[in-house]
């Protein structure tokens, strides 16, 4: 009743379902590792008196961390409640009411959520038939007008990589803030030397999105944080923020993070080394999976199998989670998580007697 019309109009973002313990949870592209050593200690150390005082304001100590960790100035860094805050924080920064916010499709739903939050209306460019992005991407953001676009990189739900002079060429070329979505970062492959952080020096417009709850198996503490020029962070740290967006805990497991890199990397060796494993076995069993920098794969669903859907809901019947998506272009597919070993083999087993049951029921 008394909601903006915007809102009233404008549908929310739909997240992945949490089955009940036990399950093969491949659907929200969480680590297939919990937490290191480290962070649990840090854990340990939350005291009664560091929950009864407001948290430091503007995270200095974490913020440090991470700019030591990316040899960057600490005020080139916020940091956030998740990285979903920071999307939203560029929205409510950067984004006019009335003038367009730039994004692919498909592409992470919740920024085409975010936009008409703020009034805005959205330029949707939809990747090419092999998905990738089109090469007139920010003249056809510019034409929009738009003064914010966002790009995942690795892309999802494709896992495909976009290079450094890829990335370089359209911030030049676009008009507004490019937000650079690196949620999935930690799983390339160290061989391709991706690095866009040194952008910054010579980019006003790059504003680099990271999160701990992928690299680092921290998606239910809630904590993520953005790079860019002081120009694009202050106004966002300053004036935009709430004050305590990001709490104690977060503050000092964040900074017990980054003081223990080593459990986080062994994460993403893992997650590359079964990437390679699950696509070469799905490839095996007839599914194609798109070329992925990412911890997920997008598997495309053949007859063999029945359709994509179906094929969802009978794995979930069986305790293996993956996402299906009902939108264009996604709902012959599957994006399939990157678990544990043991994880990754329940998935394949349950998706081979599934194409044992069809042949069986067509015979
Ligand atoms: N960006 C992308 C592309 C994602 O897939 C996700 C996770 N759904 C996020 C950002 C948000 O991550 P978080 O808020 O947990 O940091």
């Amino acid at each position: 009743m008394h909601e903006r019309a915007n809102i009233r109009r404008m549908a929310g973002y739909v997240p992945g379902e949490r089955p009940a313990a036990p399950a093969v949870k491949l659907n929200t592209n969480e680590n297939p590792l919990a937490p290191g050593d480290a962070v649990m200690r840090a854990l340990s150390e939350i005291t009664p008196a560091m929950l009864q005082r407001y948290p430091d304001p503007l995270a200095t100590r974490l913020r440090s961390a991470i700019a030591d960790y990316h040899e960057c100035g600490v005020d080139r860094v916020i940091v956030t409640n998740g990285s979903d805050e920071l999307l939203r924080l560029a929205v409510t920064t950067f984004g006019a009411p009335g003038h367009a916010i730039g994004l692919v499709e498909p592409g992470y739903s919740l920024y085409g959520v975010l936009a008409p939050i703020q009034d805005c209306p959205v330029a949707r460019v939809a990747l090419a038939g092999d998905w990738t992005s089109p090469t007139d991407l920010a003249a056809r953001w510019n034409k929009a007008g738009a003064k914010l676009a966002f790009l995942a990189n690795p892309q999802a739900p494709t896992g495909a990589l976009l290079s450094a002079r890829a990335i370089a060429r359209l911030a030049a070329e676009f008009r507004g803030v490019l937000l650079v979505d690196e949620a999935y970062i930690d799983f390339v492959d160290p061989t391709q030397a991706h690095d866009i952080v040194s952008l910054i020096d010579q980019t006003a417009n790059l504003l680099i999105v990271r999160t701990l709850s992928k690299g680092h198996s921290l998606a239910g503490l809630r904590l993520g944080y953005g790079l860019g020029r002081e120009s694009l962070v202050t106004p966002m740290l300053t004036k935009v923020r709430d004050s305590y967006n990001v709490d104690v805990i977060a503050q000092h497991l964040g900074c017990a993070a980054f003081a223990d890199m080593g459990h986080a990397r062994t994460s993403w060796q893992l997650v590359r080394e079964e990437r390679d494993r699950v696509a070469r076995e799905l490839g095996d069993l007839g599914i194609v999976t798109l070329p992925s920098q990412a911890n997920f794969l997008l598997a495309d669903i053949p007859s063999a199998f029945g359709d994509a859907q179906t094929l969802h809901a009978l794995l979930a019947s069986q305790g293996v989670h993956v996402r299906w998506f009902d939108v264009p272009r996604l709902r012959g597919r599957l994006r399939i998580s990157i678990g544990t070993r043991a994880e990754n083999d329940q998935l394949l087993s349950a998706i081979e007697a599934s194409l044992v049951v069809r042949t069986r029921c067509a015979s």
